[in-house]
């Protein structure tokens, strides 16, 4: 049994509940909320507390039916993943990310190995597999990035995240993590794509400006 003590914050956990995550990023939280059960409990008091709030709200005071609508998205919160479940390392939120078949990695070079599960305008998600001892070639990122640890570890200058551990990190972050001694690391990681891109506008418009 691990302990886990990188956790997922109550902004995220509060987006999360209330269904404003993009895909790539609650799948990230889904799986830490099937290996933890603190946030799990977190996850769970503050889904109570937004239908106790919208209970006391005076219905006069919102147009009729939004009282319904708004209980009703609350309710509907994702059901639990029945059809795909659990398999060796990987939660069913990342099991039914992979459509229940095992990872199909693609090298990148250096023994490290990834597979991007989804890419959308908000963001993508991959697995990634880190040989032990190796450090992931170093990235900045302009916007977030949660990455979920689901075998060995890794750290950098954060610290360092086993099994069940959340790193997020924000552009401030310039990290490079290094994969434990243990062996290879593999985890989840969700990136803010379109931050991303927003980001370089300015980088690719920095040239016009120097003329
Ligand atoms: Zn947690």
């Amino acid at each position: 049994m691990t302990t886990i003590t990188h956790h997922i914050s109550d902004d995220l956990l509060d987006a999360h509940v209330t269904g404003n995550l993009p895909h790539a990023f609650s799948v990230v939280v889904a799986a830490h909320l099937s290996l933890c059960d603190a946030c799990r409990a977190r996850a769970e008091a503050a889904e109570m507390l937004g239908g106790a709030l919208l209970d006391r709200v005076n219905p006069r005071a919102m147009s009729p039916g939004a009282k319904d609508r708004l209980l009703a998205a609350l309710d509907d919160t994702p059901p639990p993943p029945a059809a795909i479940a659990r398999s060796g390392i990987f939660p069913a939120p990342v099991m039914q990310a992979l459509d229940g078949q095992p990872p199909k990695w693609r090298m990148l070079g250096g023994g490290i190995r990834q597979q991007i599960l989804s890419a959308d305008r908000e963001g993508s998600l991959r697995l990634l597999y880190i040989p032990a001892g190796r450090a992931v070639p170093e990235h900045s990122h302009g916007g977030l990035e949660l990455t979920l640890v689901l075998q060995g570890s890794f750290s950098d200058s954060e610290g360092r995240f086993g099994v069940g551990d959340v790193e997020t990190a924000g552009d401030e972050v310039d990290h490079q993590p290094v994969a434990g001694m243990e062996g290879p690391c593999i985890c989840l990681a969700a990136t803010d794509a379109p931050l991303r891109f927003r980001a370089m506008i300015p980088r690719l418009l920095q040239p016009l400006f120097r003329i």
